[in-house]
């Protein structure tokens, strides 16, 4: 993915959440100069510019990167006079992924970097480590489907990788294929755009495989006929005894509007789960980074960076990549001031710090409720509003499951939760109060 595409896809992200002025007086201006070293290098036109954007808007502009797919961790922020002193190469040669014809082999689609030997094992990945294994040594036997779901950054992209590179080196001769639900949307919409019902081609590359794995099924969540295609593909698949693998971000009873028979499907399969890593397992991990990245790190630089950064190992990467630029930057060695340094940058951007009670506090200060209010029962529909974005905001930031987030709100059923976080984004793409109130909440306690 090019710096371009990046821009263009947290563009769609940032207008929903900024509101109409920001977004077109600090947010559109900017550009993506190009990815140096894993980092995201965008561009303002003024130095004067370049601050407002960092205070305001840095925190949201680092939660729309970590929603796109294939997108670095980290971005940093320059102004047109300080871009002479980067000259940044686009991050990867031109793909042609994005031409190949449908019914190719994706076997290439499989990430080499991703693999059993670079995925540190931990309490909290063991069993979904375990059922991973177990598939790629017998597919289509013992463990078929198996759904595997975890919050975000937690390394289940990256088990499914390993599954196929496994696959791929033991069984040359079957056919994996993996995408992203999202391409698998897009794939079956053009098919039915350009034949009527879905495409052969299409039909043949999905239901003709041994191996199919599908990433972040969440969203296939109201797109019915996409589901029923899977619903098919699910069945030919399993009569044939062929492997399928799922992951998302939350169980399968979770996932809303889904089609009865493919919530069955899906709950019928091995499911397994992934947590945050504890300490430890933070730290094996980032050696193993470290390691691969083949630069010498101190010990208690890694310490520190894995006890400061904890939810998310995809953040913690990134902070890592965020110390090896700096230091290459300053032609340094790396050292505590300068992880010091690149962890005080990320303080600001995340949610490391926020509890659920600050989240239900600044939404009643934005509304001017009381908090027994918005954790209460009552129905005025001004209450409901502010505890339906609270709600939406917990489950957002914190990465909660619902039935956690429902806990906050007097013990209120995960379905609830759900159906709060359903108004809420869908009355964010819809009108502008919405929009501005959860930006404005979300700005207030980032910026706390
Ligand atoms: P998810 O798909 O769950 O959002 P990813 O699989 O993309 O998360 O993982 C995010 C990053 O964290 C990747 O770079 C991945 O290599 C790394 N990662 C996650 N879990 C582990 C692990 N157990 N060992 C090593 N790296 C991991
Ligand atoms: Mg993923």
């Amino acid at each position: 993915m090019d710096a371009e595409q990046i821009w263009q896809d947290m563009l769609s992200i940032l207008e929903v959440e900024v509101n109409t002025l920001g977004f077109d007086v600090w947010i559109k201006p900017l550009r993506p100069l190009g990815i140096e070293d894993g980092i995201l290098v965008l561009v303002s036109p003024t130095s004067a510019s370049k601050s407002e954007v960092v205070s305001r808007y840095m925190p949201l502009l680092k939660g729309a990167l970590r929603r796109v797919d294939g997108a670095p961790s980290e971005l940093t922020l320059i102004s047109e006079d300080e871009r002479d002193r980067y000259s940044p190469r686009e991050s990867e040669p031109k793909k042609t992924e994005k031409a190949a014809p449908v019914s190719s082999s994706h076997a290439s689609n499989i990430n080499p970097k991703y693999n059993f030997e670079n995925f540190v094992v931990g309490g909290c990945n063991k069993l979904a480590h375990a059922a991973a294994q177990a598939v790629a040594e017998n597919p289509g036997t013992l463990y078929n489907p198996l759904f595997i779901y975890g919050g975000v950054g937690l390394g289940k992209t990256h088990i499914m990788h390993a599954i196929g590179n496994a696959v791929r080196m033991s069984m040359s001769n079957l056919k994996i294929v993996y995408v992203s639900s999202k391409t698998f949307i897009n794939e079956f919409i053009d098919s039915i755009r350009t034949a009527k019902g879905a495409n052969q081609d299409f039909r043949d590359k999905y239901r003709g495989v041994d191996l199919l794995m599908i990433d972040d099924v969440q969203f296939i969540s109201k797109k019915p006929s996409t589901q029923e295609e899977i619903f098919h593909t699910f069945e030919e698949l399993q009569n044939a005894g062929k492997q399928m693998v799922f992951a998302s971000d939350c169980p399968p009873q979770e996932i809303p509007d889904l089609d009865a028979r493919v919530k069955s499907r899906f709950a019928s399969s091995l499911v397994v789960d992934i947590q945050p890593p504890d300490l430890e397992t933070r730290i094996a991990i980032l050696q193993h980074k470290s390691q691969e990245a083949k630069t010498n790190i101190p010990a208690n630089v890694l310490e520190y960076i894995a006890e400061n950064v904890s939810s998310n190992i995809r953040e913690m990467e990134g902070v890592l990549t965020k110390v090896i630029f700096l230091a290459k930057l300053s032609e340094s060695r790396v050292d505590m001031d300068i992880c010091k340094q690149a962890l005080g940058d990320y303080r600001v951007q995340t949610c490391e710090e926020i509890t659920a009670d600050e989240i239900i506090d600044y939404t009643c200060k934005y509304f001017n409720i009381a908090k027994a209010d918005v954790v209460g029962k009552k129905k005025n529909k001004e209450i409901v509003e502010a505890r339906q974005i609270a709600m939406y905001l917990i489950y957002d930031m914190l990465s909660l499951p619902m039935i956690s987030v429902g806990q906050f709100f007097g013990g209120k059923e995960h379905t609830t939760v759900l159906h709060a976080r359903d108004r809420v984004v869908a009355a964010m793409a819809n009108d502008e109060k919405t929009r501005t109130a959860v930006g404005d909440i979300k700005a207030m306690i980032l910026r706390k």
